[in-house]
């Protein structure tokens, strides 16, 4: 069994968009960083991410104004920026899928009241679309659809992007059990052990940040502290695949999303629908099969015309972890939790307020560490360290799909 140690000053466990983001702003200020994944990167949300750079859609439907509605209002000009490549860091190899996201409505109330909701509170209005130029799968939707400013990426050549440009700052484990956590008091880390069947790594970091997601709550255990509480929203997301067409946008009811719509292709070249909005809130608490059926009657109602024969339809679980509110309600903003010790703790609660999220893990960093001299060579054991793949998207990873309407002709 080899040993070997090194140090670093700022540590970041977990490579979602949060850890990834959170690096490379620390590694273009001038800081030393290294992260440690314990799957692939992106394993959990940010691999599930319907990849919507939002300006503040369901905010405006929420009728919230406030720092959250404003912060995130300027990010999709920021996105623009990086996606562009004049704005750091440059993810102009990032995959785009749109550079607009449809909203429609259905026939109730609450869908009207919604559509005036979202025009009246957005900062950059939804536009009406002229009925030629609708698209052909919202033909038979009622009222006028517009469309809203909001750019649709790939998330996981997102992640891809942010990993590429620091591979010699990344570390692999296989599961968190692989990992040790020192502490000198709760919140003090004193070292980390890395460790496979030969090797042991030992890290002694200055600062500790944990961005793993729903993995914070076992780190933060694992760190003795039982602060920042962690709070776990599920989902259950619908999937269609088959001969569908693209489609990216929101089905507005009242204050909610029915039904949020984003489309990719998947290696066998089939369009792949992912469904969220409140069919998936909703859906958290149904059985695979009940979901289904419910799911087909949203579709049907949200999209009246769709033509369904021979699409494929699945589900999958996935919780949105965040730190706990009050009523576990959504945050309305990304936070970072700088308890005492040397420990941040940070959730960013949606995918495109990270870069915000990590220029202000940076700026709480510069208050209590100046940026230093690179640790130096580090030794083999580190340089020969497995490097962490990045996850596969939900569709990759799911092997039961259900022929049309067999869940809810099964019944
Ligand atoms: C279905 C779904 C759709 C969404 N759609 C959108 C959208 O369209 N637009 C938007 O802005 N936001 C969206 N979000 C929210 C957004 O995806 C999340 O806020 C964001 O991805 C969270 O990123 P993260 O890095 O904090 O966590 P994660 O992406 O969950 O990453 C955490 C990482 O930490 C690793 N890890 C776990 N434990 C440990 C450990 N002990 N040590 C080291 N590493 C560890 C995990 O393997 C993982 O790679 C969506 C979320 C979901 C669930």
């Amino acid at each position: 069994m080899t040993r070997e140690e090194t140090t670093c000053d700022v540590l970041v466990l977990g490579g979602g968009v949060a850890g990834l983001f959170i690096l490379d702003a620390l590694a273009r200020a001038g800081f030393d960083p290294l992260l440690i994944e314990a799957g692939r990167l992106g394993t959990g949300q940010t691999s599930s991410s319907q990849g919507i750079l939002h300006g503040g859609l369901k905010y405006a439907l929420d009728g919230i104004v406030g720092r959250s509605s404003t912060s995130i209002a300027t990010m999709p000009v920021r996105w623009a920026s990086m996606l562009q490549g004049t704005a750091a860091p440059d993810l102009s190899d990032v995959g785009v899928h749109s550079e607009h996201c449809y909203l429609w409505r259905t026939t109730t109330l609450g869908s009207r009241l919604g559509m005036i909701a979202a025009r009246s509170a957005l900062k950059a209005k939804p536009r009406q679309v002229d009925p030629q130029e609708r698209p052909e799968v919202l033909a038979a939707c009622p009222g006028s659809v517009a469309v809203v400013d909001e750019t649709v990426i790939d998330p996981i050549s997102l992640l891809r992007s942010l990993a590429d440009r620091h591979q010699s700052r990344l570390l692999a484990i296989d599961g968190p059990d692989r990992m040790t956590i020192q502490v000198d008091q709760p919140g003090q880390v004193e070292s980390l052990q890395l460790h496979d069947d030969q090797r042991v790594l030992v890290i002694r970091p200055t600062l500790v940040v944990l961005a793993a997601g729903s993995g914070n709550q076992k780190l933060l255990q694992d760190a003795g502290c039982s602060q920042p509480a962690m709070q776990r929203r599920p989902l259950r997301m619908g999937m269609l695949r088959g001969d569908l067409p693209m489609l990216w946008g929101h089905c507005v009811d009242g204050a909610r999303t029915r039904i949020t719509v984003s489309s990719a292709t998947d290696e066998n070249g089939r369009v792949v629908w992912q469904v969220g909005g409140q069919v998936s809130e909703d859906g958290a608490t149904m059985d695979h099969d009940r979901f289904l059926e419910h799911l087909q009657s949203e579709i049907r109602a949200t999209i009246p015309g769709l033509d369904t024969s021979g699409i494929q339809w699945a589900s999958y679980m996935v919780d949105r972890a965040e730190e706990s509110t009050s009523g576990s309600k959504r945050p309305h903003q990304y936070t970072i939790n700088h308890q005492s010790g040397n420990m941040l703790t940070c959730w960013p609660t949606k995918l495109v307020m990270a870069p915000l999220l990590a220029d202000d893990v940076v700026e709480l960093i510069m208050q209590r560490l100046e940026p230093g001299a690179p640790a130096g060579a580090r030794g083999d054991t580190f340089n020969k360290w497995p490097r962490p793949n990045v996850a596969q998207p939900p569709w990759e990873l799911q092997s039961c799909w259900t022929d049309d309407n067999s869940a809810a002709t099964a019944r």
